[in-house]
C-alpha cells in the first residue's frame, strides 16, 4: 500500500495516477501515458500545467459556449455565494435567481423556438439527471392517467442521453452499456437517421427517411402503442457523430407519435442555447416536444445546472392529481441552486449581449467551408457536415463505397492525438469514426482559421 499526500514527493501526474478515477477513460491508457493536466483557460485557449498552449475546438464537452474565463460570470457567482450560498427548493422553498431563470427559459422557448406550450421548468445539475427526470416524469404521468402499461421509451441507435441507469440505457451506443448490464428493460432502440452511413446504395435521402420511419412505426405496432410512453431524440445527434436529420424526418416521426399518443422528449443538452445557430434545435427542426431537457449551454459549464421543461399537457395532469397525490417525491439537493441560477443568468446575458446565436449562424458555416475546402481531396474523409458550430468529419476506408474502417482501427483517434500534439483539441467520437468540432460560440474567424490550419 502507498500512502500519499500532496506534500509527498510525487509529481501531479503520479498523484493523478494514484488517486483519480477518470470518467470515460481507459485505465490502462492513463497508467501508461499519464493524465493531461490543465491549469488555465481563457476564450478558446487552454494552457496545460507544463505551460503548453492549446486551442479548444471542442468547448470542453460541447459546453463552454461563451468561452473560458468570463469575469462577469465569476463575479455573478461570487456575489451569489456571498448573498445566498445555498438553499434548496423542496416543499415550495425558492429563490429569486431560480425563479428568474425558470421564467427566462420559458420565455426563450416561447419566443425563440415557438414552444409556448412549455409550462414549467424542473432543475437539476447534469444532462443525465435531466433525462432521468424526464424518464421518471412520464411514468408518473401515465400512472396518474391510469395507464400503467404505457411505459416503454424508444430512443435511437447513436443517440446519447447520459450515463445514469435510465439515461445511459436511453443512450444508443453499445460501448456505454458493455459490462454494466444495460440497457434496462423497457428501453427500445430504433434506427439511426444518418443517411450518409446507413442509407442503402441507390436509396434517396427521402426514401431512407421513409424506411426508418416505417421501421419505427413497425416497432410501435409490434410492441403495442398502448405500451409506448415516449420517444426521445436529440434534434442533431452529437456524440453519435454530428448527425443531421433528413429533411422531413422529424415531421413524419411527430405525426406517428401524435397518432399513438406518444410523448416526444427533445434532448437539447447540446443543441439548446445557440449551438446550431438558432436558440434551440426544436425551433430549428420544427419539433413540438412535450418535454425538453437542457444542460451544458445554460451556464456554459461554469456551474453544473440542468433543466427539464414540461408541457402544459403533462403539467395539467400533475397539477390536477396533486391534492390526492401529495408531494411529487422527485428532486435533488441541488435543484434550483441559487448560485447555479445566478451563473446561468449571467451566462445568458452574455449570449444575448454578444449576439452569439446570430454569430454562430454565420461562423458555423464559415468553419464548415474551411474544413471542407481543406479536406475535400483526402481519400479517407467521406463526409464533412454540420450545423452552426457543431461539425463532424467522418472517416471511411473507401470513399466510393463509404465502407467504414474495421472496428478499433478508426483513424479519428489518431487524428485527435496528432491534433493535440499540434496544439488543437478535437474529439474522437465513439459511435462512428468521426472527429467533432464544437468550439465556443464566441470563437473569432481568426481563431477558426488558426484551428483549421
Ligand atoms: N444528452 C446529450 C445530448 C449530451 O450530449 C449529454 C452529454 O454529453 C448528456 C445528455 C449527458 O449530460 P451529462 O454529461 O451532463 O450528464
Amino acid at each position: 500500500t502507498v500512502s500519499v499526500s500532496p506534500s509527498a514527493n510525487f509529481s501531479l501526474e503520479e498523484l493523478d495516477k494514484l488517486s483519480l478515477f477518470h470518467p470515460v477513460t481507459s485505465i490502462a491508457d492513463v497508467q501508461k501515458n499519464g493524465p493531461l493536466i490543465y491549469a488555465k483557460a481563457g476564450g478558446v485557449r487552454m494552457r496545460d500545467h507544463h505551460g503548453r498552449d492549446l486551442i479548444d475546438l471542442g468547448a470542453g464537452l460541447w459546453c463552454v459556449n461563451v468561452g473560458y474565463g468570463r469575469p462577469e460570470i465569476a463575479d455573478a457567482a461570487a456575489a451569489a455565494m456571498r448573498n445566498l450560498s445555498y438553499y434548496h427548493t423542496f416543499g415550495g422553498a425558492s429563490n429569486e435567481a431560480t425563479i428568474c431563470l425558470a421564467d427566462r427559459i420559458l420565455s426563450l422557448l416561447r419566443e425563440r423556438a415557438g414552444a409556448g406550450h412549455l409550462a414549467r421548468v424542473f432543475f437539476g445539475s447534469s444532462g443525465s439527471d435531466a433525462n432521468d427526470s424526464a424518464y421518471k416524469l412520464i411514468r408518473y404521468y401515465n400512472n396518474l392517467l391510469g395507464r400503467p402499461q404505457k411505459k416503454k421509451v424508444i430512443s435511437r441507435l447513436g443517440g446519447y442521453h447520459g450515463v445514469t441507469y435510465a439515461s445511459g440505457s436511453l443512450t444508443g451506443i453499445s460501448a456505454y452499456h458493455t459490462a454494466f448490464d444495460m440497457p434496462i428493460e423497457g428501453v427500445l432502440h430504433t434506427a439511426c437517421p444518418h443517411y450518409y452511413r446507413f442509407g442503402e446504395d441507390g436509396e434517396s435521402e427521402a426514401a431512407f427517411s421513409d424506411r426508418i420511419v416505417a421501421d419505427l412505426a413497425a416497432m410501435i405496432e409490434r410492441e403495442g402503442p398502448e405500451t409506448i410512453a415516449a420517444f426521445i431524440a436529440e434534434p442533431v445527434m452529437g456524440t453519435g457523430g454530428v448527425l443531421l436529420p433528413p429533411a422531413d424526418y422529424f415531421a413524419k416521426v411527430q405525426a406517428l407519435l401524435d397518432k399513438h399518443d406518444i410523448l416526444l422528449i427533445a434532448d437539447e443538452v447540446i443543441t439548446g442555447f445557440g449551438r446550431t445557430g438558432q436558440w434551440f434545435g426544436s425551433g430549428a427542426y420544427g419539433l413540438k416536444p412535450d418535454i425538453i431537457t437542457m444542460a451544458k449551454g445554460i451556464t456554459s459549464a461554469y456551474f453544473p445546472v440542468s433543466a427539464t421543461a414540461v408541457s402544459q399537457r403533462v403539467w395539467r395532469v400533475l397539477e390536477e392529481a396533486s391534492p390526492r397525490m401529495g408531494a411529487v417525491m422527485h428532486g435533488f439537493t441541488y435543484s434550483g441552486h441559487p448560485v447555479g441560477s445566478a451563473v446561468a443568468m449571467a451566462n445568458l446575458d452574455i449570449v444575448e449581449r454578444d449576439d452569439l446565436v446570430a454569430k454562430t449562424a454565420e461562423n458555423g458555416p464559415y468553419m464548415l467551408r474551411q474544413l471542407q475546402a481543406r479536406l475535400a481531396e483526402n481519400p479517407y474523409i467521406g463526409d464533412v457536415r454540420g450545423v452552426g458550430l457543431m461539425i463532424g468529419v467522418e472517416f471511411v476506408a473507401d470513399r466510393g463505397s463509404r465502407r467504414a474502417f474495421s472496428a478499433g482501427l478508426g483513424p479519428h483517434r489518431l487524428v485527435a492525438r496528432h491534433a493535440l500534439e499540434r496544439g488543437v483539441l478535437t474529439r474522437a467520437l465513439p459511435f462512428i469514426d468521426v472527429n467533432s468540432f464544437s468550439p465556443p460560440l464566441s470563437i473569432t474567424r481568426a481563431e477558426i482559421d488558426e484551428g483549421v490550419d
